[in-house]
């Protein structure tokens, strides 16, 4: 059996898993990303971890193949330096050397978004997929591609950026510096951002109710859960939210036309509510409609460990 590391470095948590022959997670463990605000402190903190995991499946380091390591933000995985992360406010860190140099052996880095589509694709939803495209709807909205046995890379590693494809023009501001992006609408930060909106325009919602008449409260369960039972302004959110999002997926799959999408993230759970009108809109609005085979959206399947299993089999790992 060969054994790899995954590490998942998120904007609230950092993850770590023992995977067995890159499919499998033999155990796994997590701490919170805050307490570890100096890259030095959590890589050192990530080393502890990994040793503790061997130690415990009753391994040495020696019979660890690799650490692969999916973070957010930009990864230059050529030279294994996290260039930026927005969300951990980390910059130009050599990761791979420091990781490299407490553990003694080989390190690797991707953006996170692109280990979940490669986990995804090799041990979830789209083991069967040629080309497979993933969309993670989290706070932001991710992307990774991969064909075959090969990742999709750009030349300055910010591919698959689809959270940052405008879907409304002179639409809302975005911190990429341009307005109307797609994860400004239909991330959990979007439909949030778009049910106090149109809350604002119903003073009667039930969902003022559930938030107890603080818009701060509002969550992406407010509107569907008001929306299931009936309320009007709630179903006027989820309607602007589905067409947002399948405008945006719509676009991509005419782009890339994959064999299967992936839909990641916490909404993705919401299969009837969500997926199933997606797939709908999708099906009715896709260029190739008429077509005998199209896209398959899928919702993923493996949650937070596509990234740990993904950024285990990133060594040796073909890109294009
Ligand atoms: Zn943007």
């Amino acid at each position: 059996m060969n054994y790899d590391i995954g590490v998942d470095i998120g904007g609230t948590k950092i993850a770590i898993a023992l995977v067995e022959d890159g499919r499998s997670i033999a155990s796994k463990t997590s701490f919170p990303t805050y307490e570890y605000i100096d890259p030095a402190k959590a890589v050192e903190r990530i080393a502890d971890a990994v040793r503790l995991l061997v130690s415990a499946a009753e391994l040495e380091m020696k019979d660890i193949r690799s650490v692969g390591i999916g973070t957010a933000g930009l990864a230059n995985r050529r030279d294994g330096i996290l260039e930026t992360s927005p969300n951990l406010g980390w910059k130009d860190v050599p990761l791979t050397a420091m990781l490299e140099a407490k553990l003694g052996i080989m390190a690797i880095i991707e953006n996170d978004a692109n280990a979940a589509a490669l986990g995804e694709h090799l041990a979830g939803a789209a083991t069967d997929a040629h080309t497979s495209l993933m969309v993670t709807l989290g706070t932001g909205i991710g992307g990774g591609f991969v064909i075959g046995d090969y990742l999709h890379k750009g030349i300055n590693f910010a591919e698959l950026e689809v959270g940052h494809m405008v879907i409304k023009q002179g639409g809302r501001h975005c911190r990429c510096g341009r307005n109307g992006c797609f994860e400004r609408y239909a991330s959990a930060t979007g439909l949030n951002i778009t049910t106090r909106h149109i809350m604002k325009k119903y003073p009667e919602s039930a969902m003022w109710e559930a938030v107890g008449g603080d818009v701060k409260k509002i969550t992406t369960f407010t509107a569907f859960d008001a929306a299931a039972k009936g309320d009007e302004a709630a179903t006027v959110v989820i309607d602007k939210f589905l067409t947002d999002l399948s405008t945006g997926i719509t676009n991509l799959i005419n782009i890339f036309q994959p064999d299967v999408l992936c839909i990641g993230g916490g909404l993705a759970a919401r299969d009837d509510e969500l997926l199933v009108p997606l797939k709908r809109k999708a099906a009715e609005e896709v260029y190739s409609r008429a077509s005998a085979v199209n896209t398959v959206i899928k919702k993923a399947k493996l949650g937070n460990d596509a990234g740990l299993i993904g950024a285990a089999n990133l060594v040796g790992l073909k890109t294009f």
